[in-house]
């Protein structure tokens, strides 16, 4: 057994993504789909302390809408916690607090940012230093996007999504995010999705169920260019978000005609992220969506993955 630490606080951050590139492959017999992704980490976090306990608890607080976080062992930072201890044999546990920016199922991958963070802050408060790799495979137990939460920056992601290879990346992309005031759970978009291609054209143009990431996304993360990953950025799961929340089209209508090079729905939705040219343009796209009331949020990316911050 590890011998327990001492009581103190650990302090870690993980940041949100984009999903810049994201195809879907044909659905599998499993139900489940490969999908080819193009993750970019920006500059929105969740936050996460750490305390030594006898069991384990989660409190939640912070700026987004909280009411569909569970605050049980449901909660994805719990079910890392234990998943730490049970692969460590840490016999302590961990009072958890979380202070969230990410909106919840806002396609951003919040929970995944706090199971990343909590992974890497029960590390070290109990001492266990699980090497990255482990740390990657519990990761990977957790969801399809906790491992790019915990390595950050620009990467593919194929098979679930967690397949990840880093891109390589140059400069800084400047983003403006309309954050919804209502969710949308992934697998319904995925059901959408499934739907709609058995309704049309899947005979005609079967889906590749093994899709990969359009090279043009790779040479515009590469070159470090706005205007170029503005043609490029694609997300099958756009249309069947767009099916489910109508409202989401005048909110991409509305960005790309008050100055975004292109406007995408993050992962599933309904969160939608504009790509600026550079930061006046994105200072002042976000004055137009704030003046016509939608909730908006600066961010840059590639930033890096989950981190301990020393208080
Ligand atoms: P992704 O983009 O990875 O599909 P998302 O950003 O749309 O995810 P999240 O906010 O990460 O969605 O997760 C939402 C779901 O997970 C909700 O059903 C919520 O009840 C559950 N959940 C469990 N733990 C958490 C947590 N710590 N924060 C947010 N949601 C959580």
């Amino acid at each position: 057994m590890i011998s327990r630490g001492t009581s103190r606080t650990v302090h870690a951050k993980a940041p949100a993504k984009i999903n810049v590139f994201l195809k879907v492959g044909a659905r599998l017999d499993d139900g489940y789909h490969d999908v080819a992704i193009a993750y970019q980490a920006v500059s929105l976090y969740e936050e996460v302390r750490v305390v030594e306990a006898d069991d384990f608890s989660v409190t939640v607080s912070g700026s987004v809408e909280l009411s569909r976080v569970p605050t049980d062992g449901a909660n994805i930072a719990i079910k890392a916690a234990r998943l730490l201890a049970a692969k460590t044999g840490y016999r302590g546990g961990a009072a958890i607090e979380i202070s969230k920016h990410v909106p919840v199922t806002g396609g951003m991958g919040g929970g995944s940012a706090d199971a990343a963070a909590t992974l890497l802050a029960c590390d070290a408060l109990w001492g266990t230093e699980l090497p990255r790799e482990d740390m990657l495979d519990l990761a990977r137990k957790l969801g399809a996007d906790v491992p790019f939460a915990f390595t950050g920056g620009t990467a593919i992601g194929t098979g679930r999504g967690d397949d990840l290879s880093p891109a390589l990346a140059q400069g800084t992309f400047q983003w403006v995010l309309a954050l919804a005031d209502f969710g949308l759970s992934t697998p319904e978009v995925y059901r959408e999705l499934d739907l709609h291609r058995e309704r049309h054209a899947q005979d005609i143009y079967p889906v590749d169920p093994r899709p990969s990431v359009d090279t043009d996304v790779l040479q515009a993360l590469r070159a470090g260019d706005p205007v170029m990953l503005a043609a490029a950025m694609h997300n099958d799961l756009q249309a069947p978000a767009l099916h489910l929340q109508p409202s989401l089209t005048e909110v991409i209508e509305l960005g790309e005609q008050n100055g975004a090079l292109a406007g995408i729905v993050s992962g599933s939705g309904p969160t939608v992220a504009f790509l600026a040219a550079d930061l006046d343009a994105a200072l002042e796209l976000q004055v137009a969506l704030s003046a016509a009331r939608l909730n908006v949020v600066r961010a840059t990316g590639p930033v890096h993955g989950a981190r301990i911050v020393s208080d």
